[in-house]
């Protein structure tokens, strides 16, 4: 049987049960399809070939055997936060060019056990810092629906390879808004999970409070899958939490009745992109016709504040966790001397980038002797508010929805001049990493012929209830299967 290329994981995994192709057929169709593409996507920092034909023959020897789980054979790209043993982990940063991890991030180590093929490493924002992957030492990603458009940021190399069709599914990391801008930019589907429902051990640190790894796909099914395989506690990772991982794929296909959505209009009443606000206002009819109680107008006042708040918290965290980059231990290093404070200052000067570096003088400021009190002991008083808020919504409704971004992909160097209009992209994202809870972008239409995201919000471990959300609207929409076209005739 010819391989398509287009569907999902679980229907690549139907037809790898049923023997009508094997994991290596699809892992070398898929590497062909990715290797035509790379030019004009530039989605991977690097692609891995031979250890994708590796995996994909271990997978096929698992799948004869019959003890096949979901992922088995199926090709995932991995962001270049995400540590992968023996294979180079850059954080798309000179400072990490040449660093080889010597374990798997527990993400990665879980995925491998589940049997999927890894086809090569995602191009991303610098250290994930960024909204369009063009902080990325190694060139930008370019959107699949617009070549001349970013695919948003920092996860945009996974975004853009899973919405050109390239792979079915893909890792991001969540920070601000790193997984579901892309996503809503690209046209798929990504949700951040709960912080502390997946493990953060192995991945380069950016702001360890605030970021989870989680999946990007073109279906709920495929999300719900892909979480349950790397969803749980870790040993190695103390913030991640003992509750057990419930059975995700439980609420597909249970409709949306009974649902009770919270809008809160005030938070996106100004500074949405022409088309925007109508794809989302018919995204929320749609819930409001099919059984779900919508409620309009519910207040989260302080969650306008997330955006300031964000912007002192992840800076401060970054200053902290970056430190490690003395060129002392690994990454980069200066050595010309004459004393080793100019050699780490000459390390830290040629291994970063300029947004990088703009985060650590923000954070080291934030965090200096006199400045403390008034900008990080602040920001993390409002941060309690902000959670409380989110806490007391939920005791009423199940699901909360926005826009995810405001606007829809932006043209390559439009933002680059002016990091606050590049920061201006994730206010509605970042409450949510603020608040530590769960949240999915899913497509919800189009404007200016370009993908619009719908943002589903939910409370601390109720991804189910977004993947049920998401799979409803799904069944009833069809904007998820809409494919780009700006790549059609390359391979
Ligand atoms: N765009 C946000 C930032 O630059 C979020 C990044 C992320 O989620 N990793 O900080």
């Amino acid at each position: 049987m010819p391989i398509n290329l287009d569907v999902t994981a679980h229907e690549h995994a139907r037809h790898l049960r049923a023997g009508e192709y094997t994991a290596r057929a699809l892992a070398e169709a898929t590497m062909d399809r990715l290797e035509a593409q790379e030019p004009h996507l530039n989605a991977y920092v690097r692609l891995t070939r031979e250890d994708a034909l590796t995996q994909a023959a271990a997978a096929d020897a698992r799948l004869a055997s019959g003890d096949a789980a979901p992922l088995t054979g199926i090709p995932i790209a991995i962001k270049d936060l995400l540590s992968t043993k023996g294979v180079p982990t850059t954080a798309s940063s000179q400072m990490l060019e040449h660093f080889v991890p010597i374990v798997d991030c527990t993400v990665v180590a879980r995925l491998r056990e589940a049997g999927s093929v890894f086809v090569g490493k995602a191009n991303l924002d610098e250290f994930a810092m960024g909204s369009s992957t063009e902080h990325s030492a190694f060139g930008p990603t370019r959107n699949p629906w617009d070549l001349e458009r970013v695919p948003g940021g920092s996860s945009g190399g996974s975004a853009a390879t899973v919405a050109a069709r390239g792979v079915p599914l893909a890792t991001g990391t969540d920070t601000g808004g790193s997984i579901r801008q892309p996503a809503s930019l690209t046209g798929i589907l990504g949700l951040k999970p709960t912080y502390g429902r997946v493990s953060r051990f192995g991945v380069i640190a950016f702001a360890s409070s605030l970021e989870q790894v989680g999946p990007f796909a073109r279906d709920a099914e495929d999300i719900a899958n892909f979480l349950a395989a790397i969803a749980g506690h870790d040993p190695c990772d103390s913030t991640t939490s003992p509750l057990p991982v419930p059975d995700y794929t439980e609420g597909l296909g249970r409709g949306l009745e009974g649902l009770r959505v919270g809008v809160p209009d005030a938070l996106f009443a100004e500074g949405l992109e022409d088309g925007v606000r109508e794809a989302v206002e018919a995204a929320i009819e749609v819930f409001a016709a099919n059984g779900a109680s919508v409620t309009r107008g519910i207040e989260l006042p302080t969650a306008t504040a997330a955006l300031p708040v964000y912007y002192l918290i992840a800076p401060s965290e970054a200053s902290a966790n970056l430190a490690r980059y003395d060129g002392v231990k690994y990454g980069h290093s200066n050595h010309d001397g004459p004393t080793a404070t100019l050699e780490m200052a000459r390390t830290r000067d040629e291994g970063f980038g300029d947004e990088v570096k703009r985060r650590i003088m923000i954070g080291t400021y934030a965090l200096s002797a006199g400045y403390y009190d008034a900008y990080y002991l602040k920001a993390q008083k409002v941060r309690t508010l902000i959670r409380r808020e989110f806490a007391a919504a939920f005791e009423r409704y199940d699901v909360v929805l926005t826009p995810t971004a405001p606007g829809v992909a932006f043209r390559l160097g439009e933002k680059t001049a002016d990091p606050l209009a590049m920061y201006l992209n994730d206010l509605f994202t970042i409450p949510a990493n603020i608040a530590g809870i769960p949240a999915m972008s899913i497509p919800c239409g189009f404007a200016q012929g370009l993908p619009v995201g719908l943002q589903l919000m939910a409370r601390p471990f109720a991804e189910g209830t977004l993947i049920r959300a998401a799979d409803a609207y799904g069944a009833l929409t069809d904007w998820h299967l809409q494919a780009p076209s700006a790549l059609e005739g390359v391979s």
